[in-house]
């Protein structure tokens, strides 16, 4: 249906996950809005100042979606700098590159549609990469991590943002029962789409815990590797470098 989309994924998951963005990219700020009450605006200024991003640096945003990360950096490395928003769906990437060019942020950024997995970059070319709340969704993601790794500089640094296992005694069975009924009702309501917002549901109550993710970066090569929990571990973000 949506570009053609529907046919091209070779698995049931990559299909799945394109027919949830292609059906939520209209509406998907508001959403992120209204599911987090705005939180994850802070995790992400939290993620921007852990990149620890300057003037003239080359940035990944990947999973980048409606670019939010990717606007901030396209500010941070000024004209001399790179930003690529690269994401896997069409209906996201044009969302995306809408609102940053809405904003006047033209010039330094670039718009890739890509798959994680398969990164189209020569080695060794970024300075950071970021994925926010995209790992999640990738179906292989060790592949995606050994790709990622490939094309950043030596030096160079990889944050995750991502969903993971809420640490703060008492916060499970709430967060399950938010993810579980509220999430799926809100996303009816605004989307019309609850089966989206099911999948959301499942996909972090499947994805790696907070050591795991970080087992998975070290097996992948990245060193250094630590994370930071945030709101309780409902959210984690984990960095990892390549020397
Ligand atoms: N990073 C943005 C943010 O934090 O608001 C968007 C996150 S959104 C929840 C997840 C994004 O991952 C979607 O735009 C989706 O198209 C993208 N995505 C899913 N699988 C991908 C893959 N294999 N390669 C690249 N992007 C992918």
């Amino acid at each position: 249906t949506h570009f053609g989309y529907r046919q091209v994924p070779k698995d049931e998951k990559a299909g799945r996950v394109a027919d949830v963005f292609h059906s939520v990219a209209a509406k998907y700020d508001l959403m992120n809005d209204l599911m987090s009450g705005g939180v994850h605006r802070l995790w992400k200024r939290y993620t921007i100042e852990m990149s620890g991003v300057r003037r003239g640096q080359r940035i990944l945003d990947l999973a980048g979606g409606t670019g939010d990360l990717a606007g901030k950096f396209s500010e941070l490395v000024g004209p001399e700098g790179e930003v690529v928003l690269a994401d896997i769906n069409a209906s996201m990437l044009s969302v995306g590159r809408q609102r940053l060019t809405d904003r006047g942020l033209v010039g330094n950024i670039e718009f890739a549609q890509v798959n994680a997995e398969e990164l189209p970059f020569p080695d060794n070319h970024f300075d950071c990469i970021t994925i926010a709340f995209g790992l999640r969704n990738v179906t292989d993601k060790d592949k995606a991590l050994a790709s990622m790794l490939r094309v950043l500089k030596p030096g160079g640094r990889l944050l995750v943002l991502e969903f993971s296992k809420p640490r703060a005694p008492g916060l499970g069975p709430v967060y399950d029962a938010y993810s579980f009924s509220v999430l799926p009702t809100l996303g009816a309501m605004i989307t019309g789409d609850r089966d989206s917002y099911r999948y959301l549901a499942e996909s972090i109550r499947m994805h790696p815990d907070q050591e795991s993710l970080k087992a998975m970066m070290e097996a992948a090569g990245f060193e250094r590797v630590d994370y930071y929990n945030l709101t309780g571990g409902i959210v984690a973000l984990h960095r990892g470098f390549k020397f």
